[in-house]
């Protein structure tokens, strides 16, 4: 017997959670959050997160489209158990659902034409009335149709009480049995309604906790009735535990949209330079949180993560914090692996000198992207393209210091951060000059820009042959 309060055994089972995503072309970041919830759930529970494609509309859901979602998980480390299942293939199951609830009369044959369909919503809103199916075919013998006329499959739903939800996010929700009217499971072609493909995958995937947007709450209360109507038909239709998670705004507040971030998760690697552990840990403290602490590994978002403690209010998007956070990453990133990703983004560079370099060229950056350019100088070919700001710094006197600086540069034989750092600084002294009068120059000559890692540090990465050969093009002769 179906338990009014929508939590079904769940709670005894052992926990199976899904994400079902439909492939749209790019994995929307509230998606993922959503998934990453899911994964985390079945992880924290010692359970089985399932992933399932909902690949139903045939022009949307190409190979590629479906590559997105794939990658776009594996990217982020959420590696899910057992066979991807794709919704497409499941049609005949589904179909075979609605012919057992018309067997054994929870569903009905309806004959309405879309003509008289259409007419009876528009009486309907004249009245001013909700709009939704009469029931016109609920108490009708099908021999009533004419011969051979096409029909839906609908749903009896029951005609008084509610429907309850005991949701682990948004609390208790529930609905008058009366607003949900008897809703269509099959098509006159005999395809399966979203609703119904749902609700019999989410059944036969043994899925004790659905967790999704709060924009799927609305279904629940109709999915609840598919599983009830086929509780005392078929074993395992158990209500699952829901949890519907608040959608994600933009940071003012209004719905995310692309001008805030709402971009695929491989836009955030590809274009924006974030790593996945930064991404993955900022969707998870967007409606999630562990007292006041800020960064969680994979492994304690396992051990700490629990649905109940998801807010119900919407969370804010911030890019701002996405990239301070990323910045962090970044900092704590090994030097290979980050070499290997600027390498991508640099033609013909070097990962060796990359890693080397990587320490000091790590210290600020908060994406790739700013990573890669504070490295492009190390690859740059002679001679230099200077920005306009750079070359504004190589007025005459600059340049005729940088002839003497050459000189001396030329005459280290030790070429190394302290010896450089103890040569420069005896020069300036000499000249009466401040280091950064010195530096200045130096560093539009050796990067060609005005902003670059320390300026001893250019010059051990570079090398004493490329580095000479940088100051000698711009020195006055
Ligand atoms: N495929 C649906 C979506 O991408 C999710 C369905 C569900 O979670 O029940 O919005």
């Amino acid at each position: 017997m179906a338990s009014s309060d929508g939590n079904g055994g769940g709670e005894s089972r052992p926990v199976v959670t899904r994400f079902a995503p439909s492939p749209t072309g790019f994995l929307h970041i509230g998606n993922a959050r959503t998934g990453l919830f899911s994964w985390l759930y079945a992880r924290h529970h010692g359970g089985k997160a399932l992933l399932r494609i909902e690949d139903t509309d045939k022009q949307r859901s190409t190979q590629e489209a479906i590559d997105v979602i794939l990658d776009g998980l594996d990217w982020l480390g959420l590696e899910f158990d057992g066979e991807t299942v794709f919704q497409s293939e499941r049609a005949p199951r589904h179909a075979e659902v609605a012919e057992k609830l018309l067997a054994v009369g929870k569903a009905y044959k309806c004959f309405a034409t879309s003509e008289e369909l259409a007419q009876m919503r528009e009486e309907q809103r004249a009245a001013k009335q909700p709009m939704r199916y009469d029931g016109r075919w609920r108490d009708r013998d099908p021999s009533e149709a004419p011969e051979g006329a096409p029909f839906t499959v609908r749903i009896k739903t029951p005609e008084g009480g509610e429907t309850v939800i005991e949701d682990a996010v948004q609390g208790r929700v529930k609905v008058d049995n009366r607003e949900i009217d008897d809703f269509i499971l099959l098509r006159a072609d005999g395809t399966p309604t979203y609703m119904l493909a749902v609700v019999v995958d989410d059944m036969d995937m043994g899925c004790t906790h659905i967790i999704r947007g709060d924009d799927h709450l609305n279904n629940a209360f109709r999915q609840i009735q598919v599983i009830d109507a086929m509780q005392d038909v078929e074993d395992g239709w158990e209500r699952p535990t829901y949890a519907h998670v608040p959608l994600i705004h933009g940071n003012d507040g209004a719905k995310l949209s692309k001008r805030h971030g709402a971009l695929g998760v491989d836009a955030y690697r590809d274009e924006l330079g974030i790593l996945p552990e930064a991404l993955f840990n900022y969707l998870l403290r967007l409606g999630w949180g562990h007292g006041d602490q800020e960064e969680f590994s994979c492994e304690e978002a396992i051990a700490l993560f629990d649905i109940n403690a998801v807010g119900k209010g919407p969370s804010r998007f911030d890019m701002k914090k996405l990239l301070n956070m990323n910045g962090n990453y970044i900092r704590a990133a090994d030097d290979a692996r980050l070499a290997g990703l600027v390498a991508e983004r640099i033609d013909g560079a070097d990962t060796a000198l990359l890693t080397e370099a990587m320490p000091v060229l790590k210290t600020r950056a908060r994406d790739i992207n700013e990573l890669a350019d504070g490295a492009a100088f190390l690859f740059k070919t002679r001679p230099l393209e200077l920005t306009e700001k750079a070359s504004s710094l190589l007025d005459e006197e600059a340049r005729l210091r940088l002839s003497s600086v050459s000189s001396r540069l030329q005459a280290e034989t030790d070429w190394t951060i302290e010896a450089l750092e103890a040569n420069l600084k005896a020069y300036a002294e000499e000249q009466g000059l401040g280091l950064g009068k010195l530096a200045q120059p130096l560093r539009a000559a050796l990067t060609g820009q005005t902003t670059s890692p320390g300026i001893f540090d250019v010059l051990v990465l570079l090398g004493r042959e490329e580095s000479l050969a940088r100051i000698d093009a711009q020195a006055a002769t």
